[in-house]
């Protein structure tokens, strides 16, 4: 393990304690987290979407401590270290919860309970869907290229047909061909982000004219059912409802999936766009 982040004397005020009279009023907690991950990301983009932010971190802390009241410090524990691993590319997670005062007048400094939880890589797996695009070069040959490196550190486990299908917005342009992809995936969002765009890069990718000719468009268009909002970020893709580019392929892996935020199932959203563009089946894949 490359690196750790920590975040000591976190103070947290929440409802907990056996007697429910302890229960009854927020008592003061203190909680220390040490979180193992790879850093390298970060220090390579200096960017702090690679990173574990400690500031969303403490936010899903306090959400935990706030949304309900516990018994036990452990089950307080514990909810906190499954937020942590849901929500953060952390790999190994030291959690200890204090009580401050609770037993000072027994000649104690503080109970507390320290637990150790690591990301499980058979149960982490995340549904992912892709949209997969190109009209520079050889489509054809990029689409397969794309895939193949996306399937080097994940599961592609399935593949829709190729579509032609006419340019959006800058139209001075070959049509494109395009396709979608299940892959399965323990990585988090921003570092998948991340690992297409550097195989965008890698293929020789360059952002010249915005919705212009490109070697390969990778975009992630949906992650299980989470909803991902950052800066450079968006889950489910924002503007999947009206590409019928992008809603075709998917119709054909994921016809009955219901898109976090949509009403409708996929293949509903494909027939309501149907029509708002030229596209044309262009065959099955050939991976
Ligand atoms: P587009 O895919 O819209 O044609 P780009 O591939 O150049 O354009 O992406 C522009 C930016 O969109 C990226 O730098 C990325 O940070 C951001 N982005 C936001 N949400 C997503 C997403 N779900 N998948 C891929 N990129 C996204
Ligand atoms: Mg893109």
């Amino acid at each position: 393990m490359s690196g750790k982040i920590l975040l000591r004397g976190v103070r947290l005020a929440c409802h907990v304690g056996v007697p429910l009279e302890e229960r009854a009023r927020p008592q003061e907690l203190i909680a220390d987290a040490e979180m193992d991950f790879d850093t390298r990301p970060a220090a390579r983009s200096d960017g702090v979407d690679d990173t574990v932010d400690y500031a969303r971190v403490l936010g899903a802390m306090r959400q935990v401590a706030d949304e309900r009241s516990y018994a036990l410090i452990e089950t307080l524990a514990e909810a906190m270290a499954e937020a942590i691993l849901r929500g953060f590319p952390v790999e190994r997670l030291r959690l200890l919860v204090r009580k401050p005062r609770a037993l000072e007048h027994l000649g104690v400094d503080w109970p507390g309970v320290e637990i150790v939880r690591e990301r499980s890589a058979g149960s982490a797996l995340a549904d992912v869907y892709l949209a997969l695009g190109s009209n520079a070069g050889d489509p054809r040959t990029n689409l397969c290229a794309a895939l193949t490196a996306v399937g080097r550190e994940c599961e592609v486990a399935a593949v829709s047909s190729l579509w032609r299908t006419e340019p959006v917005g800058y139209l001075d342009q070959p049509w494109f061909l395009n396709a979608a992809a299940l892959i399965r995936t323990a990585r988090r969002p921003h570092e998948m982000l991340s690992f297409l765009q550097g195989i965008e890069a890698a293929m020789g990718r360059e952002r010249v004219i915005p919705n212009g000719p490109r070697t390969i468009d990778l975009d992630i268009l949906l992650w299980g059912d989470e909803v991902v909002h950052t800066g450079t970020l968006r889950v489910p893709h924002p503007r999947m409802r009206e590409r019928l580019f992008v809603l075709a392929p998917l119709a054909e892996i994921a016809p009955a999936l219901v898109v976090p935020g949509l009403d409708g199932t996929v293949e509903e959203l494909r027939a309501a766009a149907a029509g708002t563009m030229r596209i044309e089946w262009a065959g099955a894949a050939p991976w």
